[in-house]
């Protein structure tokens, strides 16, 4: 058994062991009796210090030149590389999902953090032409100022990257609440950052829950920022506070992605994409597909393609590397897993096509395990196909042709990611015109994002913000417009040209 360590929170420049709210446990999800180790539980005092560092810190942060504030994040990306084994294998423990998977986690941090250094050198603005003779115009970005960060646990380094690593090159401080369901991958992410470079107190962690530090650093008047991503549930309540207080809220929430099989698709090739984007990180990712829309004259077909598949996935411990899908990441979730389950089989017409419980049994009895789970018959107003489980449950609705496909897809409150298979170019450019989502993938399964191009959703998945790509920046500065007029005489815009 793994040796159970001591984890502290980073506030103003100190490493300290325990929070107001004393310390927390948190085991590994495949094995319980694996604890990752004990953390500091975090309050509002913290929160308030953490902050004052990161507003004090902030003031000299700023002028540090952008292309050498990058130069700092390029190293955490080096790091993150050399280091890339050992954090994937914590991460595993930590939260669940298999190795491939928790490599890839990393990866997207290393992705994140070339990326973002990148733009270190460019931070672009625009120059314009003035009305006026002997006058010049531009915009520029300003950094913010102190941000608060608070993170979800399915990907707990690639989405803490996106956040901290664009707003620390944009010349911002951070204060970070990850979930407490991943305080370790967090910490260690701040060691990183601080091997790196990145000065203490311009880097805050607070380790803790959603009501004794999310809270608090949502209120905190001198947090410019709150970059939230999570729950569509506790994203409302952020906006709700947040817009009181006339603050920049960017959240990034719920989905209910579908994938579409036309009967034209190349159907091996849509069945890879419906286990991976289903049954990957145990169906536990914002984008994962949790409907599948299958043309009617395909349907019989591909479902029995599916159940053959999916009966034959290994779930177990994402530590062994023939494992193809790892636990449920509490046992809270396993519970809710659960509950719908239950919803599913009640509600109208649906039939559990496979799987449907909690996997109790040998090795599994360690840790929150659950069949992948396949329901059929499912009609588009039911719960399971409108609400988000996050859990390896997959819902599949019939349908007559691509009109219908479409109307199914769009029909809930969420718009994260989509796909759709098909050979026909006229109905995939459809899709990709009438598709209500921020993502949408042809021939591909609805999760495999990118840091290149926006990442976020439309509808009740987000309020508009896009993370990576150079969007991001949008949500980590100010546009400044600078007139500088060399004329020596007053020129009246709108009058005088
Ligand atoms: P969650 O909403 O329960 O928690 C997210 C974070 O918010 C945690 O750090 C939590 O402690 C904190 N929090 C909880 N209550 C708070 C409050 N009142 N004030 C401030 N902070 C608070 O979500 P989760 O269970 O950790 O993650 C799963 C959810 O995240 C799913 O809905 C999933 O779709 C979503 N998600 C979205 C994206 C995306 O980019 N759209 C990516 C990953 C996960």
């Amino acid at each position: 058994m793994a040796e159970k360590c001591v984890y502290r929170n980073f506030i103003a420049g100190k490493w300290v062991e325990t929070g107001t709210n004393g310390t927390f446990e948190n085991m590994n999800p495949a094995d319980t009796s694996d604890v990752i180790g004990v953390f500091p539980a975090g309050g509002p005092e913290e929160v308030k210090e953490a902050v004052a560092a990161a507003k004090e810190a902030y003031a000299s942060w700023r002028l540090v030149p952008a292309p050498k504030r990058a130069e700092i994040i390029k190293r955490a990306g080096d790091i993150l590389t050399e280091r890339k084994e050992e954090l994937a294998r914590l991460m595993t423990r930590e939260m669940g999902k298999i190795l491939a998977e928790t490599r890839g986690d990393v990866q997207e941090g290393i992705d994140t953090a070339y990326y973002a250094a990148g733009e270190g050198r460019r931070l672009f603005g625009d120059t314009v032409p003035c009305e006026f003779p002997n006058k010049f115009g531009m915009s520029v970005r300003m950094p913010v100022g102190v941000c608060g960060m608070i993170t979800p646990w399915n990907f707990p380094m690639a989405i803490p990257t996106w956040k901290i690593f664009p707003a620390l090159v944009c010349g911002n401080t951070v204060v970070f609440k990850p979930a407490t369901d991943t305080p370790a991958t967090a910490v260690k992410l701040v060691e990183i950052l601080l091997e790196a470079g990145v000065p203490p107190k311009v880097i805050n962690l607070v380790c803790g829950t959603g009501s004794a530090v999310g809270n608090p650093l949502v209120e905190h008047p001198d947090v410019a920022v709150i970059s939230f991503t999570g729950s569509s549930e506790v994203g409302r309540k952020i906006a709700a506070r947040g817009g009181e207080l006339l603050k920049r809220i960017s959240l990034e929430l719920g989905g209910k992605n579908a994938q579409i099989v036309m009967d034209d698709a190349d159907l091996d090739l849509a069945l890879e994409g419906a286990l991976w984007g289903a049954f990957g990180t145990t169906g536990q990712r914002c984008t994962a597909t949790s409907r599948l829309i299958v043309h009617e004259k395909v349907h019989d077909q591909f479902v029995a393609m599916l159940i053959e598949r999916a009966k034959t996935l290994r779930v177990g411990n994402g530590l062994d590397e023939q494992t193809q899908m790892g636990p449920l990441v509490s046992e809270s979730q396993r519970r809710t897993v659960e509950q719908y389950v239950v919803i599913g089989r009640e509600e109208d017409k649906a039939t559990l096509a496979l799987g449907g419980k909690a996997l109790t049994s040998g090795d599994h009895a360690k840790g929150w395990f659950f069949e992948p789970t396949i329901f059929t018959g499912v009609q588009p107003h039911m719960r399971i196909a409108q609400e988000e489980i996050f859990g390896p449950v997959l819902s599949v609705i019939k349908v007559r042709d691509l009109d219908e496909a479409i109307t199914v897809l769009n029909g809930t409150i969420y718009g994260l990611s989509s796909s759709i298979y098909t050979r026909d170019v006229n109905a995939a450019f459809r899709a990709m015109r009438d598709i209500e989502a921020g993502i949408t993938y042809i021939n591909g399964p609805t999760i495999g994002a990118e840091v290149q191009l926006p990442f976020g959703g439309v509808k009740a998945t987000g309020n508009g913000h896009r993370e990576a790509c150079h969007t991001v920046l949008d949500i980590f500065t100010e546009w400044k417009s600078i007139y500088v007029d060399f004329s020596g005489k007053l020129q009246r815009a709108q009058i005088d040209s």
